[in-house]
């Protein structure tokens, strides 16, 4: 099937174009960039143009940054093409829920990706806390923001999400591994003085037995990042590592966690979509957005030193 990339950004380049040229399920038939970045075919300076000439394309893939996501994906879904979506998959709740009803009707794909949850250990880990008692979980995302989004000034934007842009990716995959839901209890958000978006979060979620859920991110990390989920039961301790690639059960590593894992986490993606396009199903599961917006609507607000 041919698919159109929009947003010809790091995601896009990193990830996208090489998961799609892997795929035996898809061709990449055309980019819209307004950059004009050439990725070596053939592009468009907007979506319309795409969508006018190229009709046979009934596939739109998007990679831009979620404030512009809304009024991309309608136009394509009022257009006709089945749409996938980056993380996350809007900038608000309510453009989410009428994205699915516009797919609805239009009798289109919608496809709210979240890539963390295709790591490579995520499936396992979730069987393995399946009938066992939480008593307590930690959920640490840290990473280095200079590394991770390089001169990427829309992180800091309002709608950007700031460090959530990063901790909703462990959020992804604790709603997708814990057996019942958990909700936020209370948040603190730290924002530099000089930006609209958070650098770091410390949030506390109450979960259906009683247990705690504390998780903490953080973009003022330097060296390595951590990105790491770890749950005490009544039956043993599980470290989820390495953003889902890196599973230890009782102190022994189960799997590789070396750089040279690939994590095949967008092949996934794409495979999924390859399936749901066959009959227009919507896989819209905005949860790990709603904990976010939770925290922008409970959280305390901290200032602290400003970011350059
Ligand atoms: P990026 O490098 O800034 O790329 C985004 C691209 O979107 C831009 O290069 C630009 O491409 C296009 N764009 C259209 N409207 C834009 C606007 N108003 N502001 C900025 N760019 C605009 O960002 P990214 O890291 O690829 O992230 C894009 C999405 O992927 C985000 O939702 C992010 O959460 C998600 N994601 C990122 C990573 C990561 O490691 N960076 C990992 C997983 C998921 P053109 O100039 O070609 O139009």
């Amino acid at each position: 099937m041919k698919i159109a990339l929009v947003g010809i950004g790091k995601i896009a380049r990193d990830q996208h174009i090489p998961a799609i040229e892997n795929s035996p399920s898809w061709e990449l038939a055309a980019t819209v960039s307004r950059d004009g970045v050439d990725v070596g075919f053939e592009k468009f300076p907007d979506l319309n143009a795409l969508l006018n000439a190229r009709p046979e394309i009934q596939v739109v893939s998007f990679c831009t940054p979620a404030i512009t996501r809304f009024a991309l994906a309608a136009e394509a879904l009022r257009a006709g093409r089945h749409v996938m979506l980056e993380k996350p998959p809007g900038a608000t709740l309510s453009e989410c829920h009428a994205l699915s009803v516009l797919a609805r009707n239009a009798g289109k794909t919608l496809f709210a990706t979240w890539h963390a949850r295709e790591a490579a250990q995520v499936e396992r880990a979730r069987t393995w806390i399946s009938g066992k008692n939480l008593r307590k979980v930690g959920v640490t995302w840290k990473e280095d923001v200079r590394r991770w989004h390089p001169n990427q000034d829309w992180v800091w934007e309002p709608g950007g999400l700031g460090v959530f842009d990063a901790g909703i990716n462990g959020l992804s995959i604790l709603s997708a591994i814990l057996p019942s839901p958990f909700h936020l209890v209370a948040a603190t958000l730290e924002f530099p003085s000089n930006r609209e978006a958070p650098i770091a979060a410390n949030l506390t979620f109450a979960y259906s037995d009683g247990a705690e859920i504390n998780a903490q991110f953080d973009w003022r990390s330097r060296g390595e990042e951590d990105w790491r989920i770890e749950i005490e039961t009544d039956q043993g301790q599980m470290v989820l590592a390495g953003g889902g690639r890196c599973l230890i059960l009782d102190g022994v590593e189960l799997s590789n966690c070396g750089a040279e894992c690939r994590d095949g986490e967008y092949d996934r993606l794409y495979a999924k979509m390859a399936s749901y396009v066959t009959n227009s199903q919507i896989d819209m599961d905005i949860t790990p957005l709603r904990h976010v917006a939770d925290a922008f609507l409970i959280g305390r607000r901290k200032i602290t030193s400003a970011f350059e």
